[in-house]
C-alpha cells in the first residue's frame, strides 16, 4: 500500500493543519494532528520548507510543502534562519502567501479518491489564512498556542497602548498593578516589548486577534480549570466555540523535535534522589549574552543543587555552545546537554523544579507534570505566563530582576530547599490533580476532545 492510500483508507474526512514553523508552534499542532488521527480523521499537514519537521516520524500523515519552494526567491531565501530574525518569515508570508495558500487548498478540495476536507486548522498567527479559507467557503479553526490569559492581554494591546503602558518611560510606575489586568504589574507589560504601530510584531498580533475572532473555532493548549475566568471572557467576547485540550497529556512532542534529543544523561538522572534535580531550559528561540550566561552558571553552582541544563547551540550570543564556561565548572552535580526530551525529563521523579523562560509549552508541560517553576521570561507572552504561574497559582518563583547570581541561587533554594518550597510543590501537585480529573470521562478536557471531534465532523 502506498503512503497516500494507507493514510486515507477507512477515514472519511480529511483535516488540513498548517502550523507556524517554530518549535513552540509545531509541537502542539502535531500533537493535535495525532489526536485527530486517533479519532479517525485523515491528516494533511501544510508546512514551509523552513524548519520542516522529520516527516519520517509521521508516516500516517501527508505533508505538502508550501510558501517557500523557490530557492531563488530572494524575499525569503536571504532571511535569517536563527534567532528573532527568523520570525520575519511570518510577517512576509502573511503578506504574500494568500494566493498560494488558496491554490493549494483548492487542489485539496478538488482531489479525487481522497476523503472530503472538513476544515482547515492553522496557527492563529497565520492570520492571512482566514480570507483564503473564506474565499473557498472552507471553515477555518485556529490553534492558539498560548494561554487564554495571554490572548486576552494581546486582544487589549490597543487599549493598553492608548492608556500609555506600551510607551511608558516612568520607571517609578513599574511595580504598579495594571487596572485592566490586576494580576499584572506595569513592568510585565513593558517586558512584552510590543508596540502597536510601526512594529511588525504588534501588527501581526492585532491581525491575529482579529482573524481569530473571525474563525470558526479556537483550540487551546490548556484546560478549563486552569483559566476559568479567562474562558468565561473568551466565551462572552468571541462567538466561535473554544476547545481546551491539554495536548501534552495526549502525546509527547518528541517526534516533532527539530533538534536531536540527547538521552545519554538518563542513567545519571535515574541515580539522583527524588525531587533533587533542577531542570533548566530556556526554549528554542531565546538567547543571552556571555555575561548573563555566566550569571546563570554561577547561580546554579552557588545553589548547591544538582542540575540538568539544556544549552541550545547558539543560545549564547557569539558562542557556538558553552565555550564561555570556566574550566571545571561541571562537577558531579550537573549535566549540560544541547537538547532534551523535555516532557520525559519533567515527568522524571528526580526532577524537583524547572527553571524556565516561561514559554507556554514549557509552562504547561510543567503544570502537566506537577513540577514547580522558577521563571525567567524574556519577552512576548513569557512575562504574562510567569506572572500567572507565580501570582495566580503560586506554583512558581518569578526572577523579576534579570540575571543576578545571588538572586538565582536564592530562588532555586527557595523552591528546592526552603520550607516555602514545600507549599509551592504541594500547589503544583494539586494543580496537576485538577488536570487529571479533567481528563476522566465527564471531565472538562475529556468533553472538549469529544466536542471538537463532533464539531469538525459536522462541517
Ligand atoms: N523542548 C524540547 N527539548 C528541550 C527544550 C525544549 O523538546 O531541550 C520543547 C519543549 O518541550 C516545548 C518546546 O520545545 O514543547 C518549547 O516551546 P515553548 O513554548 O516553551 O518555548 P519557545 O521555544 O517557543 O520559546
Amino acid at each position: 500500500m502506498d503512503n497516500q492510500t494507507e493514510t486515507t483508507v477507512g477515514r472519511h474526512r480529511k483535516v488540513i493543519l498548517f502550523p507556524l514553523p517554530y518549535q513552540g508552534h509545531i509541537n502542539p499542532m502535531l500533537q493535535l494532528a495525532n489526536l485527530l488521527y486517533s479519532k479517525g480523521f485523515s491528516i494533511t499537514i501544510f508546512h514551509t520548507n523552513f524548519n520542516k519537521p522529520k516527516t519520517t516520524n509521521y508516516p500516517h500523515f501527508t505533508f505538502k510543502f508550501i510558501l517557500d519552494n523557490d530557492p531563488d526567491d530572494q524575499r525569503y531565501s536571504k532571511l535569517p534562519l536563527q534567532g528573532m530574525g527568523a520570525f520575519a518569515r511570518v510577517f512576509l508570508f502573511n503578506q504574500i502567501g494568500g494566493d498560494q495558500l488558496r491554490h493549494q487548498l483548492e487542489l485539496e478540495l478538488l482531489a479525487k479518491d481522497e476523503p472530503p476536507v472538513s476544515c482547515l486548522i492553522t496557527d492563529s498567527l497565520w492570520h492571512f489564512a482566514q480570507s483564503a479559507a473564506d474565499s473557498l467557503s472552507l471553515p477555518r479553526l485556529v490553534l492558539r498556542t498560548s494561554s487564554l490569559f495571554c490572548f486576552l492581554v494581546y486582544a487589549s494591546l490597543p487599549l493598553l497602548d492608548d492608556l500609555g503602558y506600551l510607551s511608558l518611560s516612568d520607571n517609578n510606575r513599574l511595580e504598579e498593578h495594571v487596572i485592566e489586568f490586576p494580576v499584572l504589574k506595569v513592568k510585565d507589560i513593558k517586558k512584552m516589548a510590543f508596540k502597536r504601530d510601526n512594529d511588525a510584531i504588534g501588527e501581526a498580533i492585532c491581525n491575529m486577534v482579529k482573524q481569530t475572532k473571525a474563525s470558526s473555532g479556537i483550540i487551546w493548549n490548556s484546560f478549563k480549570e486552569l483559566e476559568e475566568p479567562e474562558l468565561e471572557t473568551v466565551l462572552r467576547d468571541i462567538p466561535a466555540p473554544s476547545f481546551l485540550i491539554p495536548f501534552p497529556k495526549h502525546f509527547t512532542a518528541s517526534s516533532s523535535s527539530l533538534l536531536d534529543q540527547d538521552r545519554t544523561f538518563f542513567p545519571w538522572l535515574d541515580q539522583q534522589p527524588p525531587n533533587s534535580v533542577v531542570y533548566v531550559s530556556f526554549g528554542s528561540v531565546a538567547q543571552v549574552n556571555e555575561k548573563e550566561f555566566l550569571e546563570i552558571a554561577h547561580g546554579l553552582e552557588d545553589s548547591k543543587q544538582s542540575f540538568l541544563w539544556v544549552v541550545r547551540p547558539g543560545f549564547v550570543e557569539g558562542s557556538a555552545w558553552v565555550e564561555p564556561l570556566p574550566d571545571g565548572f561541571l562537577g558531579e552535580k550537573g549535566r549540560i546537554v544541547e537538547w532534551a526530551p523535555q516532557q520525559e525529563v519533567l515527568a522524571h521523579e528526580a526532577v524537583g523544579a524547572f527553571w524556565t523562560h516561561s514559554g507556554w509549552n514549557s509552562t504547561f508541560e510543567s503544570v502537566c507534570e506537577g513540577v514547580p517553576m522558577i521563571c525567567s521570561p524574556f519577552w512576548g507572552d513569557q512575562p504574562l505566563d510567569a506572572r500567572y504561574m507565580s501570582d495566580v497559582w503560586k506554583v512558581a518563583v518569578y526572577l523579576e530582576n534579570g540575571w543576578k547570581r545571588e538572586e538565582i541561587s536564592s530562588a532555586i533554594r527557595r523552591v528546592m530547599v526552603d520550607e516555602e518550597g514545600e507549599d509551592i510543590k504541594e500547589r503544583a501537585r494539586v494543580l496537576k490533580q485538577k488536570l487529571q480529573v479533567s481528563l476522566k470521562k465527564g471531565g472538562s478536557s475529556y468533553e472538549s476532545v469529544d466536542a471538537l471531534v463532533a464539531y469538525i465532523s459536522s462541517f
